[in-house]
């Protein structure tokens, strides 16, 4: 242990972790060693982490559930803090306020047992309330930022404070104004909707994820946004890329949007196989592909 996270370790303890590989904390399964990865289980503790890596000069990053990240085989400097911890979900009247650590689909489950429409058709997306947040997450025709009333957010020192959804500018997939912040949770209102309609939809979208998607293996979900008037998956299948393999990381022959670990494989290997789908539809399609995952560390 580098002597400078010592007060990290004693601080917390069994939720402090050290050279602990990527492939633990994220849902592609890749990705090289982690410097130091924590799980607060308060916002104070959250706070003070934060705080301690501002003031000794520590990159500092929030994660949820790694599921739209692809990490470095060379891994990441500095802290990580994981927010699984800050789980609680409060629903009076129809607003429904959830810590960013919550997992996005015991909301939307949570929403639509209290009978709450506007979240139904994100199901099983299987990140958490921040990355839901901070990625604008959503499908079938639905959006985080849709619903969202506030949010509560804190800053690299440890402040807290509440942004209005005007404070923040959002679209497909995209996010600006929560850079350098740290999502601590968000408050949805909700309207009242019929529950068996609700918990129907639910089960529909639940089952289409898993007619088209890999959910058997480790994946982040689409690779690409979608381009205008287009999806990424049409096109990469239109140009004949299901199965095209770097590595032990292939195209999903299932849903070709999705780049599946097939157990070994590496960052490089993802990271190789993204490049390789990007150009072999730009030179087939002529359309560029934006990428919908985050890169983390050193890549190329
Ligand atoms: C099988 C599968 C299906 C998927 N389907 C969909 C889908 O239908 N629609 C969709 O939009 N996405 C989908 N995804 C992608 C992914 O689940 C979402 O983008 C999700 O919202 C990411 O949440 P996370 O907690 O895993 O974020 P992470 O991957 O942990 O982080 C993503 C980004 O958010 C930031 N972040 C996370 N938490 C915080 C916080 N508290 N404060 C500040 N920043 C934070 C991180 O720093 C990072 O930059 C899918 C992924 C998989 C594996």
């Amino acid at each position: 242990m580098i002597e400078l996270y010592r007060p990290i370790k004693e601080r917390f303890g069994a939720d402090c972790l050290f050279d602990r590989p990527a492939s633990d904390f994220t849902t592609y399964r890749a990705g090289g060693p982690m410097d130091v990865v924590v799980k607060p289980a308060s916002r104070e503790d959250l706070a003070w982490l934060t705080a301690f890596c501002l003031n000794n000069a520590i990159a500092y990053l929030t994660l949820g559930a790694g599921s739209n990240i692809l990490v470095s085989d060379k891994g990441l400097k500095g802290v990580c803090a994981l927010t699984l911890k800050l789980d609680k979900i409060v629903i009076a009247g129809g607003a429904l306020t959830a810590e960013a650590g919550a997992l996005w689909d015991n909301v939307v489950k949570a929403a639509v047992e209290a009978g709450l429409a506007g979240l139904e058709k994100t199901s099983g997306i299987p990140g958490t309330v921040g990355g839901a947040v901070f990625m604008n997450a959503g499908a079938f025709g639905q959006e985080t930022f849709d619903c969202i009333e506030s949010l509560e957010v804190m800053n690299r020192s440890g402040s807290a404070l509440v942004l209005k959804k005007s404070d923040v500018s959002y679209a497909y997939r995209k996010v600006e104004g929560l850079e350098g912040l740290t999502i601590l949770s968000a408050v949805f209102r909700l309207p009242a909707g019929d529950g068996k309609a609700l918990a129907a939809d639910r089960a529909c979208v639940l089952g289409k994820r898993a007619e088209k998607q890999p959910l058997d293996l480790p994946s982040a979900g689409s690779v690409f946004k979608r381009p205008s008037g287009d999806f990424a998956s049409r096109l990469i299948d239109e140009a004949g890329l299901k199965g095209l393999r770097v590595g032990d990381a292939r195209v999903s022959e299932k849903h070709a949007g999705f780049i599946v670990n097939g157990g070994k494989a590496t960052a490089s290997d993802i990271y190789g196989l993204i490049k390789k789908v990007r150009a072999e539809v730009k030179a087939k399609t002529g359309v560029v592909l934006e990428l919908e995952q985050i890169l983390l560390g050193e890549f190329e």
